[in-house]
């Protein structure tokens, strides 16, 4: 084993109602794996964070409170960002940076994503660094690393003494809100290419400590064979962690 403990975590983005979350944590209360073995994350709209990281305290659930974006400053005039400094100080854990459907939709470029990396670990927060290429631009004999130019370009400034508390998730554009995922061998192709990729940009010690996590059209019927790929250590689920069964389930199949 690699001692990369896993990591799994729901991604509700524009979500769930405040009673449906409370809802959510009084439902998996006592009901997660030991945190020895498996770790889990929700992220939610900003809203809720506070809440839930006291809800999570008080109710005693091992989880990590994540938010799905954050600002690259700490303070300032920015009208409408959080600041990174604000969500970990409220407990918040982690922040999801450069999910898809942000770069799409609002216009993120792996130069701010860059930039968010670092203001995340600069506050202690673990970035999940999500990258959506599209495995169809290649082909799994290839050992090219032309397609993983987001990570290049997004990581290139991090700081190799805080790169191992990095999690990069690998979700392929098509696969996000879809109804199948990639092969199990392009997923593991793929995972093993972006390891090597962070390989080269920090050290091969670094690279081997950091989690990379796999998302799009994960459910209860397919996580396990998932999570058992090697150099996945992780699931970003995002419809199917909305249901406190069907998110129990994989976390305790993890
Ligand atoms: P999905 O979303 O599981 O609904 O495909 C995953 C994600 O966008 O993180």
């Amino acid at each position: 084993m690699t001692g990369r403990i896993p990591l799994i975590v729901a991604n509700w983005k524009t979500n769930k109602k405040v009673a449906e979350v409370y809802d959510f944590l009084q439902e998996i209360q006592g009901k997660l794996p030991d945190p020895k073995r498996v770790r889990v994350g929700i992220a939610a709209q900003d809203i809720y964070l506070h809440e839930m990281v006291k809800q999570s305290q008080e109710l005693d659930i091992p989880v990590a409170v994540i938010s799905e974006n954050l600002h690259w400053a700490d303070e300032g005039s920015y009208t409408g960002e959080t600041s990174p400094a604000a969500l970990a100080d409220i407990g918040v854990s982690g922040s999801i940076v450069g999910h898809y459907e942000r770069r799409k939709m609002f216009k993120e470029t792996n130069g701010s994503v860059g930039l968010k990396v670092t203001a995340a670990l600069r506050n202690e927060l673990i970035p999940i660094v999500a990258i959506a290429e599209d495995t169809t631009r290649y082909n799994p004999d290839d050992e090219d690393m032309a397609p993983l130019t987001e990570i290049a370009v997004g990581l290139a400034g991090v700081d190799k003494q805080r790169a191992e508390n990095i999690v990069v998730a690998y979700e392929p554009a098509w696969a996000i809100g879809a109804s199948e995922t990639p092969s199990l061998e392009v997923i593991e192709h793929s995972a093993r290419v972006i390891r090597q990729s962070l390989a080269i940009l920090f050290t091969q010690e670094v690279a081997d400590k950091i989690r990379i996590q796999y998302g799009g059209s994960v459910t209860p019927e397919n996580s396990k064979e998932i999570l058992g790929l090697a150099d996945i250590d992780g699931l970003l689920i995002g419809r199917a962690s909305l249901e406190p069964a069907a998110f129990l389930q994989m976390v305790n199949d993890a």
